[in-house]
């Protein structure tokens, strides 16, 4: 698809959100477009061709099987009504820094607390697209400790109910940060360690690390590893503290974020979830829209669930035959609907 566009694929600011989505029904076809790009898409077999049902739902010509653009979605199975969600994930993702469940339920003026932070946790749950790319090239990794200050525990060794965490920061050349990866660590042993590098940096990459015994062994994970010694530093008469740059602004950032400190409170059960937010933030923190977050959420909101989009994409493949419509119910869905008034819808039907 092509780079998505202000004002054509997904709203500017407020007041486009308000006017694009007034229904449950403009927000389903948006999902549907976001989904379905081309046309449905059964989500057993992967194979193209199916017919509109009354009710809003699907009929694969195939399989014969039903199904809704909302199935295996965060979307499913909820009471929160559809233009209720998508107020949520644009308060959410337009947010500089997120929003707190309890100023997204006085936005929203419905719900519970237990409902609204609910919803957030789901949108929080799709941030990282299945198969994301590794990162190459110059990379520094760290660990430290990331999330709940309590109150109650002083001076700076206190730990609270902060999370171990590896940070893998892109370096850019001649300066500057790319992308960074974080994730909680059980230790920082070196079986730790490891593996949270080779899951998040491409092999042939080179690793930047302190002088830590921890991250001993790299090179013969098929990276070039370049030990950064404290000791070696003050003796060069340089600051040891700022050997591994990159890590160290994003740690700061990361121990700074109002919701990195709440969430770390409130939710301990689930910790990648709030590490996942700041990350998609962090990396996307040169947008120059904020509709544009809104507009990749809600794309990798329904992309997450049982039927993950690259399974579909795997097994897709031409349908020799056109499909012929049901007997009993059901349209094919460009008879069934005009194209609404929508700028995306435009889009799609050209391509
Ligand atoms: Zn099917």
């Amino acid at each position: 698809m092509e780079r998505p566009r202000a004002g054509t694929h997904y709203p500017k600011a407020l007041g486009d959100f308000q006017a694009w989505f007034r229904t449950d029904a403009d927000c389903l076809d948006y999902l549907e477009w976001l989904r379905w790009p081309g046309g449905f898409i059964c989500p057993s077999r992967g194979l193209p061709g199916g017919w509109r049902l009354g009710d809003g739902g699907y009929q694969c010509t195939g399989c014969g099987k039903r199904t809704s653009v909302m199935a295996g979605t965060i979307f499913d199975r909820t009471r929160t009504p559809l233009a209720v969600w998508f107020a949520a994930c644009w308060h959410f993702a337009t947010g500089k820094d997120g929003i707190p469940a309890l100023s997204l339920k006085r936005t929203l003026e419905t719900g519970s607390y237990q409902t609204v932070w609910a919803m957030l946790h789901r949108l929080r749950s799709v941030l990282i697209r299945p198969g994301r790319e590794r990162l190459g090239g110059r990379i520094e990794v760290d660990e430290t400790y990331i999330g709940g200050q309590e109150p109650g525990l002083s001076g700076g060794r206190a730990q609270g109910k902060k999370v171990l965490t590896g940070i893998a920061a892109g370096i850019l050349e001649p300066k500057g940060f790319g992308r960074c990866r974080m994730a909680p660590l059980a230790d920082a042993s070196a079986a730790s360690l490891h593996p949270f590098a080779e899951g998040h940096i491409e092999p042939g990459s080179t690793i930047v690390t302190d002088g830590w015994r921890g991250y001993r062994g790299l090179e013969k994970k098929g990276y070039l590893h370049d030990r950064q010694s404290q000791r070696a530093a003050t003796a060069r008469d340089e600051d040891p503290g700022e050997l591994l740059p990159g890590v160290h602004r994003i740690a700061s950032l990361a121990k700074r974020w109002p919701l990195g400190t709440r969430q770390g409170a409130v939710d301990s059960a689930n910790p990648p979830n709030y590490l996942n937010e700041f990350v998609f933030r962090f990396n996307r923190r040169h947008s120059r829209s904020r509709g544009m977050l809104f507009h990749r959420v809600l794309e990798l909101a329904v992309v997450h669930g049982p039927a993950r989009y690259r399974d579909l994409v795997a097994a897709r493949h031409p349908k020799a035959v056109p499909p012929t419509p049901p007997a009993r119910r059901g349209h094919p869905p460009t008879l069934d609907r005009p194209a609404p008034d929508r700028p995306w819808r435009k889009i799609s039907s050209s391509g």
